[in-house]
């Protein structure tokens, strides 16, 4: 049992110490004490079922023996930084990695690679051969999206990065830029990101029909820069955006102006990779493109500080011009757990089983559109689902009260989603990749009970 301090006890020592700004779900937050695969503890021993986890950091099920045994065994042997000493745990993450990617991120394996000099020529430049593609480890997803815009801009000696309005990709200086929600986003001076039209299905004004929204981004090159771009951002599904699927074929044509205007087109897998959409390993494989830079992080380390660049040889070198450096980035523990992830992925066919449940649910919840009439859209795929309530659905008008009422009242009834978008009115149903068909029919009926109720 749990023998900590009082929910009051913590609410006060974070109003005293903590940031200002930290928020928590619910009137009375719940404090979790404990974690077992889809579900939560409170300090009580109340069982929740965790809906909403999978964004947060939980890909596998919280507390996955496989995953905690790899931390354990690494952290009673080494953990340290990832630079200077060898250790295997990053190699044969990298190397677990490099199999999920797609081919041209690979890269030719017999590249002339150019170096620049110390320190790197001390080592000798790596066997070209043995080039497939290149991983950078980072500690989140910010790091690794101003990383990649970071390459970006030195690879193409170009400062403009073109983003999606409602993306959202890090707080950092770089990837506030091309952050682009007001909930989100701190006005500071930025400058070298456009924001292009969302192509969003059930709000944007072109509908499902995404050519139509790639043509702004074209317009964005033509008339708001040089002709030259570093590149464009985004993710496949707007996780923090409120679920929003890009509509189909957008990403094909972007990414053919991207490239003619010379830039790389970088893909926020952040919250859509890892299987969790189901049909695919990685979000942007939906839309049937190949990116040259890749960014990961959240689920990946099932709970562990752990992100990642990927990209191809030709691309990653140029960070052999200077020293980059993370102390963490990659460390031994954090990659055990990464590795350990992926082989759970495999061994216990998660993207299958968000594919096989993450349908059922999705059918459910869009058989709930037809009885209540407050249920503007469903929409998302596999694990990735979202519920957009409208209290006119002919005006969309966005139904943000109701929204948190229903949250509050299907907590009472054991059973946590999270909430986002632009107006904070729809349901982000992402639970660990374990959960199953019995779970989702808890997670409908208990919905359908509170609709009921309003
Ligand atoms: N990209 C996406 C798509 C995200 O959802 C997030 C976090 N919500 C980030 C990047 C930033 O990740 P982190 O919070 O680990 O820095």
């Amino acid at each position: 049992p749990y023998t900590g301090p009082s929910d009051a006890d913590i609410l006060a020592k974070r109003k005293a110490y903590l940031s200002p700004s930290l928020y928590h779900f619910y009137d009375k937050p719940l404090n979790i004490v404990d974690g077992k695969m889809q579900y939560l503890f409170d300090e009580s021993g109340r069982r929740y079922l965790d809906a909403f986890g999978g964004i947060a950091t939980v890909c596998c099920g919280h507390c996955h023996p496989d995953v905690v045994k790899s931390i354990t065994n690494q952290i009673n042997r080494i953990q340290h930084t990832t630079v200077v000493y060898l250790n295997h745990a990053i190699a044969d993450f990298a190397e677990a990695l490099a199999s999920k990617m797609p081919g041209n991120l690979k890269g030719p394996k017999n590249l002339t690679v150019r170096w620049w000099g110390p320190p790197w020529f001390l080592n000798g430049p790596p066997n070209p051969t043995d080039l497939h593609m290149v991983v950078f480890f980072t500690n989140s997803g910010t790091e690794a999206n101003e990383l990649a815009m970071m390459i970006a801009r030195l690879y193409t000696g170009c400062n403009d990065i073109i983003s999606l309005r409602n993306a959202y990709h890090g707080n950092a200086a770089g990837t506030m830029g091309a952050t682009a929600q007001c909930n989100w986003k701190f006005n500071v001076v930025q400058t070298g990101v456009h924001h292009a039209l969302n192509p969003d299905p059930y709000r944007g004004v072109f509908g499902l029909d995404g050519e139509k929204y790639a043509k702004d981004v074209q317009d964005l090159i033509d008339f708001g820069t040089s002709g030259h771009v570093a590149g464009f951002i985004s993710e496949a599904i707007q996780g923090v955006g409120g679920i929003i699927e890009l509509a189909p074929n957008y990403l094909p044509v972007v990414y053919a102006s991207i490239k003619k205007a010379g830039g790389l087109c970088i893909a926020d897998e952040v919250q859509s990779g890892f299987g969790r959409t189901g049909s695919h390993f990685w979000g942007f494989e939906t839309q049937g493109v190949v990116p040259d830079i890749v960014t990961m992080a959240k689920g990946i380390g099932n709970g562990i500080p752990l992100g990642a660049v990927v990209t191809t040889p030709e691309v990653a070198e140029v960070l052999t011009r200077r020293n980059y450096f993370n102390t963490f980035g990659g460390n031994p523990v954090c990659t055990a757990a990464g590795l350990a992830v992926l082989k759970v992925i495999e061994k216990e066919k998660l993207q299958n089983n968000a594919f096989v449940v993450g349908s059922h649910l999705k059918e459910r919840l869009t058989a709930l559109k037809d009885k209540y009439e407050i249920i503007g859209d469903v929409r998302g795929r596999g694990m990735m689902l979202g519920v957009e309530l409208v209290s006119d659905r002919q005006l969309k008008t966005p139904a943000k009260a109701e929204t948190l009422r229903v949250m509050e009242h299907m907590k009472e009834l054991g059973v946590l989603i999270g909430k986002g978008g632009f107006h904070g009115n729809v349901f982000r149903i992402t639970p660990p990749l374990c959960f199953t068909k019995d779970d989702a029919d808890y997670l409908v009926d208990a919905m359908d009970y509170t609709f009921s109720k309003m």
